[in-house]
């Protein structure tokens, strides 16, 4: 019949899912009552009403193959219903749920067993790669980002010499003392090793506020991003994250602060394993500056009102909330929270992978309500503490024509920095 997978095809794709199959996995399949309460959690399905964007539509794409599987009935009597073959149809089913999922885990809130829709496509999402049908351009940044960390050796000389030529927008920020590097870069006896992206972006404030805090520091050779969590390659993800866990241990750091990324945080926070140092939000290290008096920040430099994005990653999966808002308090009078906010925020529409695919169109369409609520909060400037976010922010506020200002918290924060002996406005 057309479309079916072969023998062989087909049976590769079960002996992938059997191995993601875990007591836990085994309750999320088992388990939906389809009481349909998470529902409306979802901001693809708030943006955009079908039932295949719903948080238990998703699943039941991955439940009904399971069924088929791996439960009597599915096997001995399919025509009872509620069961998939791998074929092309399914195939194509399994991407749209997978890859119309940010990820976000709004649904796991609300879920009164707590399913976790984000793992359940992570099957999906292995199912893709076993099938050779995932998104080629994240499998592709993924061996590019492992490619490059492979190549570092020949690239180190002209890493050095790019960063030696960042010095001066980071001392025009917070000047630091003849003969010392405003970009410590391999130091020894470092503290903290920041881990950046790719782009001074992710660098100069970053850089300027831990000089100005006193940290001794040094920047990583490798970059945070992880494209590998996001096509659901675990072995890519473990592989580009062991080279920043290997540079931490050798240069025997105490703890890694991740560059304002949720994902890189995420997966490094708490997938790694313990290891002998610990992982920090470059958000948790301001807040942590500012609460032992180590930067002084003048809220003079920021007039306009304000509003934060809780980036899912880092609040609802990390539980980092009450930090950046400290940190805003600390740089702004005119701080206005979004509705809803903190675990119950909405995804900016732009995670899973969306951000890095293109898919624009989708992500404006699927992302409707997150540009009705940033509308709502009447802010001039949406600030937040991821890069993916911040892109597909950046791309609402555009294509929606809201009239905001977007901007990282850690920039905010570098533009409030007082020098010594400046006079300024707590
Ligand atoms: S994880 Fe987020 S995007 Fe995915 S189904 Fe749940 S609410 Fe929707
Ligand atoms: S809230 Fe949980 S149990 Fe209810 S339909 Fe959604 S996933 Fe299933």
């Amino acid at each position: 019949m057309e479309g079916i997978l072969s023998p062989a095809e087909s049976a590769a794709l079960k002996e992938l899912f059997e191995k993601k199959l875990n007591g836990v996995m085994r309750m999320y399949l088992d388990t939906c009552a389809r009481c349909g309460i998470c529902v409306e959690s979802c901001h693809v399905y708030a943006s955009m009403p079908e039932v295949k964007y719903t948080a238990v539509g998703r699943a039941e794409v991955v439940r009904k193959i399971f069924r088929r599987y791996f439960r009597m009935q599915g096997r001995f009597a399919p025509w009872l219903g509620e069961v998939l073959e791998f074929d092309e149809a399914t195939l194509n089913a399994v991407y749209d749920a997978a890859f119309s999922c940010t990820g976000c885990r709004r649904c796991m809130v609300h879920c009164p067993f707590g399913i976790d829709t984000q793992q359940v496509m992570a099957i999906a999402k292995a199912l893709l790669i076993g099938a050779d049908r995932e998104p080629k351009v994240l499998s592709m940044l993924a061996d590019m980002s492992i490619a490059k960390g492979e190549g570092i050796e020949e690239t180190r000389a002209d890493y050095a010499q790019a960063l030696k030529n960042l010095e001066g927008e980071v001392k025009a920020i917070w000047p630091v003392p003849e003969g010392t590097s405003a970009i410590p870069y391999e130091a020894k006896e470092a503290d903290v090793l920041y881990v950046a992206l790719a782009g001074s972006h992710s660098i100069v404030s970053a850089a300027a506020i831990m000089n100005a805090a006193g940290e001794k520091w040094t920047l990583s050779s490798f970059e945070a991003v992880n494209f590998a969590t996001f096509v659901g390659d675990s072995g890519k993800a473990k592989r580009v994250a062991q080279r920043i866990i290997d540079e931490a241990t050798r240069l025997g750091v105490k703890e890694v602060a991740v560059v304002e990324c949720g994902t890189a945080f995420r997966y490094l926070r708490h997938m790694i394993g313990p290891q002998k140092f610990r992982v920090v939000a470059f958000v948790e290290l301001i807040d942590r500056y500012i609460r032992e008096d180590r930067i002084r920040l003048d809220k003079s430099r920021l007039p306009e009102s304000v509003t934060y994005h809780d980036p899912c990653q880092i609040a609802r999966n990390s539980g980092i909330m009450e930090e950046p808002r400290r940190i805003l308090r600390a740089i702004s009078d005119r701080f206005v929270e979004l509705r809803p906010n903190r675990e119950e925020n909405w995804c900016c529409g732009g995670g899973g992978g969306l951000v890095a695919m293109g898919e624009l169109d989708f992500r404006m369409k699927s992302s409707r309500v997150k540009a009705d609520q940033l509308k709502a909060s009447g802010a001039q400037i949406v600030t937040t503490a991821c890069e993916n976010c911040h892109s597909q922010l950046s791309d609402l506020n555009e294509h929606y024509g809201l009239g905001m200002r977007v901007e990282f918290l850690s920039h905010l924060v570098a533009k409030a920095l007082v020098l010594p002996g400046e006079r300024f406005r707590r």
